[in-house]
């Protein structure tokens, strides 16, 4: 199909040929939307057009006979269109009412063997969403914990969530498997961070083959590594590189670089949990997200103690907030420290930090806090 000019087929095709009907009939024409129940939204047009769209959480890995799955739902009851949001839900849209109900039962009754459901219906509105979250260890080669795993494990304990509309308001959960966050932790009102807590091993006898020594030493954020010559134990001297382990921050753009300066340990690696950071700016201005645990040890296949934080987290939420504040609008509210006391959570000093001021420019005084 020509469009914008194309005389070749190379790239992606245009977007719009993968439109539903009723979707290109009612592009920039939508007048309102609301939400039916948990998992079910509609889109009014001024044309009189409605368009109903049913959201079931993704998993993370998908065999590609799930995939054929999700395409033969879609061929089934929505004409063979179907999306993915950015949180990994899938959405299923139908263009009538009594479509509705015959498309839910059906992604309601599709389970895997063990009872678990294959497509559950929800994550929309005030309760919890797909967890956006990184590769892990399944795929990338800097993390410090899994995506996959404690992203199942964590969805599994707040599946109720995902399913009715309980919380005060959204609850957006994240994870990203490294502090370069490719998921979107740094704002989310619950994030789960991989952290290093090691500087890299310096594989000396084989780096000066493996690396670029200058590409490794200029993605250093912190200026931690310089070019060194080392004597091996056979007495040779080859060009390496020293880190200043003091200016270290663990984040592994050394071995994005440098496959001979792994960083990757199983003492030093584990999980830190944030909080409090949204994105966006009703009511309240966009937050970052702040440590409420510093360390948690990598515990797999099921990471409990990751988990029974986060539970502890959501339920003090959905107990202590008002209607429609976000989790950092209720730690402000209440303030940093009491925000640990609802959520029985440990309190130290390592975790002061101001929600009341521009992010990251201040420490607060003692005399201020809210004890
Ligand atoms: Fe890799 Fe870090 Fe991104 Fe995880 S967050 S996928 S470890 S770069
Ligand atoms: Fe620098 Fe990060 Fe490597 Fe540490 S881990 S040496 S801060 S690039």
């Amino acid at each position: 199909k020509p469009m914008e000019n194309r005389i070749t087929d190379i790239g992606p095709r245009h977007f719009e040929e993968f439109y539903p009907p009723a979707v290109k009939a009612n592009k920039g024409k939508w007048l309102y939307h609301e939400i039916l129940e948990p998992g079910v939204l509609v889109h009014v047009s001024e044309t009189g057009d409605e368009l109903y769209t049913v959201r079931t959480g993704g998993c993370r890995l998908m065999s590609v006979s799930h995939i054929r799955e999700i395409c033969e739902i879609a061929d089934k009851h929505c004409g063979g269109y179907v999306r993915f949001t950015t949180r990994n839900n899938i959405e299923f849209m139908v263009d009538s009412k009594d479509k509705v109900k015959p498309l839910v039962d059906d992604l309601m009754s599709r389970k895997q063997d063990g009872g678990c459901y294959k497509f559950p219906v929800g994550g929309t509105g005030a309760g919890i969403t797909n967890i956006i979250h990184t590769q892990g260890w399944i795929h990338c080669h800097t993390p410090a914990t899994d995506a996959s795993g404690p992203v199942k494990a964590t969805m599994d304990v707040l599946f109720d969530d995902f399913r009715d509309m309980r919380l005060p308001a959204h609850l957006r959960v994240s994870l990203a498997c490294c502090l370069n966050m490719c998921g979107a932790v740094h704002c989310s009102d619950i994030a789960i961070l991989g952290y290093h807590r090691k500087p890299p091993m310096l594989d000396h006898e084989y780096l000066d083959k493996m690396c670029e020594i200058p590409l490794a030493i200029a993605a250093c954020p912190t200026a931690a590594i310089k070019p060194s010559k080392i004597k091996l134990d056979n007495g040779t001297e080859v060009k390496s590189v020293a880190v200043n382990e003091e200016r270290c921050m663990f984040c592994g753009n050394c071995y994005t670089m440098c496959p001979s300066m792994p960083l990757a340990d199983d003492v030093g690696d584990g999980i830190v949990i944030m909080a409090g950071g949204k994105v966006s700016n009703r009511i309240t201005a966009p937050k970052f997200s702040k440590v409420v645990v510093a360390f948690i040890p990598n515990e797999p296949p099921r990471w409990p103690k990751v988990t029974d934080t986060i539970k502890q987290i959501v339920e003090a939420y959905a107990k202590g907030a008002n209607k429609y504040e976000r989790l950092g609008e209720w730690a402000e509210r209440i303030g940093w420290e009491r925000f640990f006391e609802a959520c029985e959570l440990d309190f130290t000093h390592h975790l002061i930090d101001d929600f009341r001021d521009p992010a990251y420019y201040t420490w607060r005084q003692t005399s201020n806090f809210k004890f």
